[in-house]
């Protein structure tokens, strides 16, 4: 078999988050073969979380990394194949569509985006360091194992405040800090941490240290003066960083249409992006629910929605005879 034939498949997948693994679970028993491009950093952000007690069926609750290798292993057993590397550059508006892995050109008849979203992090050694034993990202995933904790929170939008209040349900004070005495958060939100009592605002300071003790657990942070430079330390069990999410959409910049935050805009209720044969689910088109099981939905949407598509394109004649297929409900139409 040629190479450009080896290298062509009906459907590939682009990450291996929940979104792109369920995905792959369901386009395999569909008989898709699809190829996952699953980045060098495969596994989505559950590889940086420790306990997950919220998906569905673990009852006892599984780490982030077990979870996910759950997921390829049974994205695997129905003849998904991997390549663990990034993309370089996309060209989904030819036909077939043209992925580039380092010097490997790749064509797909369809193509599920699932390269998710990363949570903006302050930068400090420290805080990754302790990442996922006492700095989170995300108190929904989180919260409950903080338990009588005190807390900081760093951000001043509307998720700083929805995670402060929310994290006040499991901890006896949760400081929110923020680096100016303005904020991005609306009013209501605002208002809504502020009325409660559990929570405490300290104004322009920013975390410069996590600090922990001899076990690796957090016991505070340095707090730096965002006007003065002066420091002071706090005492607190766990950090929650809320400064906003980044989806990793630089790929299909100019292709694929996104909202202002650079988020993929997809069709509701469906999948389907502004190209056609084009499906995007998961946190690159979600800055609303952001949880594995949301995500993995949206995985298994992207799936049904291709596999129709396809099946569609090919009763209407061979995909690269179509110019611009265009699906509307179940029928193809070609222009
Ligand atoms: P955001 O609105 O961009 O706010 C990020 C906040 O983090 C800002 O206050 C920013 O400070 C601060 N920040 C950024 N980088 C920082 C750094 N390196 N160190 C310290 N602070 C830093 O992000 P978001 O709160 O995640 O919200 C994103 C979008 O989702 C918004 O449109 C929001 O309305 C929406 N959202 C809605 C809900 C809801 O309605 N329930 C909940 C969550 C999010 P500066 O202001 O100084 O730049």
């Amino acid at each position: 078999m040629s190479d450009s034939a080896q290298n062509h498949h009906e459907l590939i997948i682009i990450g291996s988050g929940p979104a792109g693994l369920t995905a792959a679970i369901y386009a395999a028993r569909a008989e898709l073969k699809p190829l996952v491009i699953e980045g060098l950093q495969a596994g989505g952000q559950l590889m940086q979380t420790t306990e997950i007690e919220n998906y569905p069926g673990f009852p006892q609750g599984l780490q982030g990394p077990e979870l996910m290798i759950n997921f390829r292993d049974q994205a695997e057993r129905f003849g998904t194949t991997f390549l663990t590397d990034d993309v370089d550059t996309v060209d989904l508006e030819a036909t077939p569509k043209v992925i580039k892995v380092g010097k490997t050109t790749y064509t797909a008849d369809a193509v599920i985006v699932s390269t998710g979203a990363t949570a903006r992090m302050i930068g400090l050694e420290s805080e990754q360091k302790l990442l996922g034993h006492g700095v989170s990202t995300c108190a929904t995933c989180d919260g409950y194992f903080f338990r009588d904790k005190e807390l900081l929170v760093v951000g001043g939008g509307d998720s700083a405040m929805e995670e402060a209040t929310f994290l006040t349900k499991f901890a006896t004070k949760v400081t929110i800090i923020h680096r100016r005495d303005e904020y991005r958060a609306s009013k209501i939100m605002l208002d809504r941490a502020r009325a409660n009592e559990k929570v405490e605002f300290i104004e322009w300071a920013a975390v410069t240290e996590v600090l922990d003790d001899d076990t690796g657990a957090m016991t505070g942070a340095i707090l730096t003066d965002t006007r003065d430079g002066s420091t002071r330390r706090i005492d607190a069990q766990g950090l929650f960083v809320a400064i906003g999410h980044d989806p990793n959409t630089l790929l299909f910049t100019d292709q694929l249409d996104m909202d202002e935050n650079g988020y993929l805009i997809t069709k509701a209720p469906g999948t389907q992006t502004n190209i056609d044969g084009v499906f995007a689910c998961g946190d690159v088109q979600d800055h609303t629910y952001r949880q594995a099981i949301t995500a993995a939905g949206s995985g298994c949407a992207a799936a049904l929605d291709a596999e129709r598509w396809l099946a569609a394109v090919q009763a209407a004649g061979p995909v690269e005879t179509l110019t611009g297929a265009t699906l509307i409900d179940d029928a193809v139409v070609t222009t």
